[in-house]
């Protein structure tokens, strides 16, 4: 029904999807409405998504990386997770987002300490940026790392920490310097078992409540100086270089509630003989089938191409943001309009035991995390401008 494979790039990605798609239907779709339902974080798909390497997408190819295409098949991977269960398919999103820093800025012989552990010894990561004074604005964040000889001391106050509480490993972001610049902070690879390190209250959620959201306090946290990841002071470019990766995967989330919803409906219409029979006397299925599908394929066309960009070592900035921010609005409207539907046709779309009602709450994260769409909009307008400067330039 949707064309989900001519545009990858090779035949590896096109049997990739084929491949998670067979996972999600088998082995995660049926935990779905229990993990939302009972707010858990499930240990039986974690295991699931390591078995089948899928928590180790963007390493290195020698610990289990996918190899070339590997943001693409993140994307693929948490897209079609996504159709049936969004929080499983965070999971595997805030890995590729709390391993960023460690792989991108951690020494050679950090990355043989710790990637090893991650992959072979199955070890989550949380990604520690967001504090209660401090979300958009990366800058104001408060948690300090003090040099003391080989190691720093780390202290603050982290919030919304995604596998805050299952993690055994934190990236966590701190200013190694006084001023609020956005050259002052830093990453550091903070252990679980790490004195000083806690793990605050869960939160109880809207949606994607299979997630484990918590907060994390770290009080005189001792790391080696080796921890630091990057150089000092290159915090803020690395959660920036984050960014780049993480919001297209952010996209193909809400590309996958959106997909899960419009095929609950579409199923539903299938059942229904009489609906079957009379789709053209209902102008609002006609709406709904019409509009979401475009929505959906422009979702996709835009996600995929900032993978694909990312994948090639292009600038994508600006689709990565666009993408985030269509595909996330787009699946609010779909879910909304989803609900709407069976609202219409029976008056049941209210209750829970349709699908659609858990999508929508899911899909109200994907306009929220990884920079709101607000934000996201500030990065599409700054980048257009910047490109319309240095064209007036040349
Ligand atoms: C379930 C969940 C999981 C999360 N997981 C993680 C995680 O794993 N790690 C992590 O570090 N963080 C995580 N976050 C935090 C998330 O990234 C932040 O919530 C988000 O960046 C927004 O920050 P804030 O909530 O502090 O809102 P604020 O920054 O306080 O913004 C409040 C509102 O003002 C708007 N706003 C702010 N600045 C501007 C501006 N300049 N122009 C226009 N509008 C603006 C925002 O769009 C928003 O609507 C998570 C959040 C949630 C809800």
């Amino acid at each position: 029904m949707f064309d989900q494979t001519s545009f990858l790039p090779t035949k590896e990605l096109k049997d990739f999807r084929d491949r998670i798609h067979r996972i999600a239907k088998d082995q995660i779709a049926l935990q779905a409405t229990l993990v939302d339902e009972e707010e858990f974080f499930n240990r039986e798909v974690e295991s699931v998504l390591w078995e089948h390497g899928l928590l180790t997408l963007t390493f290195p190819e020698r610990y289990g990386g996918y190899g070339k295409g590997r943001t693409t098949a993140l994307c693929i991977a948490v897209e079609e997770i996504a159709k049936v269960c969004a929080s499983s398919a965070l999971l595997l999103i805030i890995q590729a987002v709390g391993s960023f820093p460690i792989i991108h800025g951690g020494s050679r012989k950090l990355k043989q300490k710790y990637l090893p552990q991650m992959s072979q010894g199955r070890k989550l990561v949380a990604y520690l940026v967001t504090e209660p004074t401090a979300g958009s604005d990366i800058a104001s964040i408060q948690t300090t790392a003090v040099r003391d000889g080989n190691e720093y001391v780390l202290n603050g106050s982290k919030c919304f920490a995604t596998s805050g509480g299952v993690a055994g490993i934190y990236s966590v972001l701190a200013k190694t310097s006084e001023e609020k610049r956005n050259g002052d902070s830093s990453f550091f690879l903070v252990e679980r078992e790490s004195s000083g390190l806690s793990i605050g209250r869960t939160e109880s959620k809207l949606g994607q409540r299979g997630s484990n959201t918590t907060e994390v306090f770290l009080d005189n946290v001792r790391v080696p100086a080796e921890n630091l990841l990057g150089r000092e002071g290159e915090g803020f470019l690395i959660a920036m270089k984050d960014f780049d990766m993480s919001r297209p995967t952010i996209a193909a989330q809400a590309l996958g509630i959106a997909e899960g919803a419009f095929e609950a409906i579409l199923e539903f219409i299938k059942n229904s003989h009489t609906l079957k029979k009379s789709v053209s006397d209902h102008p609002a299925i006609q709406a709904f089938l019409a509009d979401s599908a475009i929505l959906i394929e422009a979702s996709r066309g835009l996600t995929y191409r900032a993978a694909i960009l990312h994948d090639q070592g292009k600038s994508n900035t600006k689709f990565a943001s666009m993408a985030k921010c269509f595909a996330g609005d787009a699946a609010m409207k779909i879910t909304t309009d989803a609900v709407d539907v069976i609202q219409v046709l029976n008056g049941y779309g209210f209750l829970k035991n349709f699908q659609v009602e858990r999508m929508f709450r899911d899909a109200k994260l994907t306009q929220i995390f990884e920079g709101t769409n607000q934000i996201q909009r500030l990065v599409v307008t700054r980048q257009i401008l910047k490109e319309s400067m240095s064209f007036d330039q040349s």
